[in-house]
């Protein structure tokens, strides 16, 4: 498989090459076909394997410039929130859309301005996603895709009921992309409770 197999947008094809990437990663050959066919799926893959654009690309693939949040990634920590937004800035480089981190410890008025000029794709960390929701300063009623990143540690780190506030209010018919390193049951519940018919890679 070559990333020009895949039935995506010239401008990811793109910026793939521009990044160097010359073949799919096996978490991105196993994944991005049914990702981009809009399933449900759960990955279970490490960080250094490619996770990243095996979510980021199908996401970008189906963003439009409507200037509202269609995709949110949660992820456990600010440092994993800056490193995704880094690697989806890349690789939307020729698209018109913008994302943005939003995580705890940074000024929540410097967010709130930024989400205000229209964003097409956030990524941020449980508790302060819930700040913005009560703040009503971040809507997620257009939502089509929401991604859990490092769903284990999240768990780990006691954000089950933030996670599950997030998902509560984004429509039903969304799709879902949980990656975790490793399955323990409490993941297995998670994505009974909130998955629909999910397709599983492991690498
Ligand atoms: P991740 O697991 O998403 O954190 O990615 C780890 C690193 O591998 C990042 O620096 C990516 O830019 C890079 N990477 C992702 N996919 C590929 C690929 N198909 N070929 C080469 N490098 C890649």
């Amino acid at each position: 498989t070559t990333f020009n197999d895949f039935q995506m947008k010239d401008e990811i094809k793109q910026a793939v090459r521009e990044m160097g990437f010359e073949e799919p990663s096996p978490v991105q050959e196993k994944a991005i076909p049914d990702a981009l066919e809009q399933k449900d799926l759960i990955g279970q893959a490490q960080t250094g394997t490619g996770k990243t654009a095996a979510f980021g690309i199908p996401i970008l693939n189906k963003v439009t410039e409507e200037p509202h949040v269609q995709s949110i990634i949660i992820t456990p920590t600010r440092e994993l929130a800056i490193q995704v937004s880094a690697e989806i800035q890349k690789l939307s480089k020729h698209l018109n859309i913008r994302s943005l981190p939003i995580y705890g410890g940074q000024s929540i008025g410097h967010q709130i301005k930024a989400l205000k000029q229209g964003v097409q794709i956030v990524i941020g960390t449980p508790g302060r996603v819930q700040d913005h929701l009560r703040r009503k300063t971040l809507h997620l009623d257009k939502v089509n895709t929401v991604v859990l990143d490092e769903a284990d540690e999240m768990l780990d780190m006691g954000f089950v009921e933030d996670i599950e506030a997030i998902l509560k209010q984004v429509n039903v018919d969304r799709q879902t992309l949980l990656f975790s390193a490793t399955m323990p049951p409490a993941i297995r519940k998670l994505s009974k409770k909130y998955m629909v018919d999910p397709v599983t890679v492991s690498i």
